[in-house]
């Protein structure tokens, strides 16, 4: 069994427009340094699968998707910051069957972990729409995936972005299959994901969300962690953890104002590694979503494969010139308080 599968999108610097951050050098850096760490050999690399039909038409609708198809077609924006080129169709297409692919390895155990480099990123696409520079989204089609096609029956979602993971939620929102968590800053774009959106129907209680004000860091994340996301994630008994791992939250990246480091993302995703080694047989896989200083994705990339590959890792961009405000307690404090009433 393969210790640690990748999903590189091939061609994806085709889907590039000039002056904006979702650029293909996001992955190229991340793919170099990797390589630089002993962790990149073709061997470990996984071909996009072809996505079912009926995994596609339960997330997006057919509007939507033939929305995107035709924009791709004459290489339009989608939205005013939303793009697409005419590869952008096929390289959606092609990055969501990666994460596929890569969920499905590891749930199968013909590989022990995984991260897909998914590019373009997915958890700003809703059911009907395109948005926040994601097309297709691509951790829903992977989730849908395990529990459509694969057999599962609990999957879980922890989406680790500066920004809320909208798509993400509104998709499985009313669903008790699917437990989603997303760890973001408040204000901020997409201005979803208060701590009262907690799911509805079957799926209430099955989604939680963390809104943090700016300048939350590590410590605040790692306090969700204690206190409501483990927690609640032993109570789910999930048969398989798939982590949104954007790194935006860095106190690089020029995009928001959170404070996480390098250091602190690692530290997250060894413990959920952990967690599922524990609670289930050690699946787990990352999706690459944001992250807009090169610098920092990289360093996070390279950090967190090495943490899923249970190696140690070092933290060369340090701790942020910003102090962590502990404004954030009474925020998690409100988080606790909605979750009591549960
Ligand atoms: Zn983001």
């Amino acid at each position: 069994m393969n210790e640690l599968i990748f999903y590189y999108p091939e061609k994806h610097e085709q889907h590039f427009v000039r002056d904006h951050p979702e650029r293909p050098e996001r992955v190229e850096v991340l793919r170099d340094r990797l390589d630089q760490a002993g962790l990149w050999q073709p061997e470990i690399l996984v071909p996009p699968a072809v996505i079912e039909d009926s995994v596609l038409r339960a997330i997006h609708t057919a509007d939507h998707l033939d929305r995107v198809r035709r924009a791709s077609q004459s290489g339009r924006m989608v939205d005013g910051d939303t793009y697409t080129t005419p590869y952008s169709w096929q390289l959606a297409q092609n990055t969501a069957g990666g994460a596929i692919s890569v969920a499905e390895q590891v749930f199968t155990r013909q590989a022990k972990r995984g991260f897909a480099l998914t590019r373009p990123p997915g958890h700003h696409a809703t059911p009907n729409q395109a948005m926040g520079f994601c097309l297709l989204n691509n951790i829903a089609l992977a989730a849908e995936h395990l529990l459509q096609v694969q057999g599962a029956e609990r999957v879980a979602i922890v989406d680790i972005d500066l920004h809320h993971g909208n798509g993400t939620q509104e998709i499985f929102y009313q669903r008790p299959d699917v437990f989603f968590c997303s760890i973001h800053q408040y204000p901020l774009f997409p201005m979803s994901g208060l701590a009262n959106e907690t799911g509805s129907g079957e799926g209430k209680g099955s989604t939680l969300n963390i809104p943090f004000p700016p300048y939350a860091g590590d410590q605040a994340r790692q306090a969700v962690l204690d206190r409501l996301l483990l927690p609640l994630l032993e109570d789910f008994q999930p048969e398989m953890i798939l982590v949104s791992a954007g790194f935006d939250a860095h106190w690089r990246d020029p995009l928001g104002h959170q404070v996480a480091t390098v250091d602190g993302y690692a530290s997250i995703v060894a413990q959920l590694a952990q967690f599922a080694d524990q609670v289930c047989g050690g699946r787990i896989a990352l999706l690459l979503e944001g992250g807009y200083d090169l610098e920092a994705g990289a360093a996070c990339g390279v950090a967190v494969s090495q943490a899923l590959a249970g190696q140690s890792w070092t933290d060369e961009l340090g701790p942020s010139p910003f102090p962590e405000d502990d404004y954030w307690e009474s925020r998690l404090e409100q988080v606790l308080k909605v979750w009591d009433r549960i």
